[in-house]
């Protein structure tokens, strides 16, 4: 079940998607007409389903056959791994203005996200630097998954 907040900005649409895209989400219905830009914010997508990730590259593919400019912001984890396993899943790259970094604190083991920029990753050279733990206050929290790959996008950018 897939929940779409929308706001409507001077020229753009601002979607923020909740939930799971499965077999039945139909995101063009969800999403709906709009004039101008798409900016799709998906850190609360929790799981997609292999219909989900079909349903999701038609959509995107549809847009930019359209020629609408479209803005990824704070792409979730699940978001993340289909970007490194399925080299069209975001096609454009470029489009991808920031994303959900999970981090795990050393102390209380509480899981948290911090959305990074892609240019501020870039300068990192992917390497995120750890936290203090909002959970617990004084834990350091650490990047929670495998930088190769949770990052990997980034290479395919630079060498374009
Ligand atoms: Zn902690």
């Amino acid at each position: 079940m897939l929940n779409v907040i929308k706001e409507f900005r001077k020229n753009a649409l601002e979607v923020r998607l909740v939930g799971t895209i499965e077999e039945d989400t139909d995101l063009a219905q969800l999403i709906g007409d709009f004039p101008g830009e798409l900016h799709v914010n998906s850190k609360e997508v929790s799981r997609l389903s292999s219909h989900g990730v079909r349903h999701w590259i038609r959509y995107f593919r549809g847009l930019q056959e359209r020629g609408v400019h479209v803005k990824h912001v704070a792409c979730s984890s699940t978001i993340m791994q289909q970007v490194s396993f399925i080299s069209n899943f975001i096609e454009d790259l470029s489009s991808i203005e920031s994303v959900c970094v999970p981090y795990l604190c050393q102390r209380c083991r509480g899981q948290f996200v911090s959305v990074v920029k892609v240019k501020q990753l870039i300068k990192l050279k992917a390497q995120v630097p750890p936290m203090s733990c909002p959970k617990c206050g004084v834990g350091t929290a650490r990047f929670d998954d495998i930088e190769l790959e949770y990052f990997s996008f980034l290479n395919k950018l630079q060498t374009r």
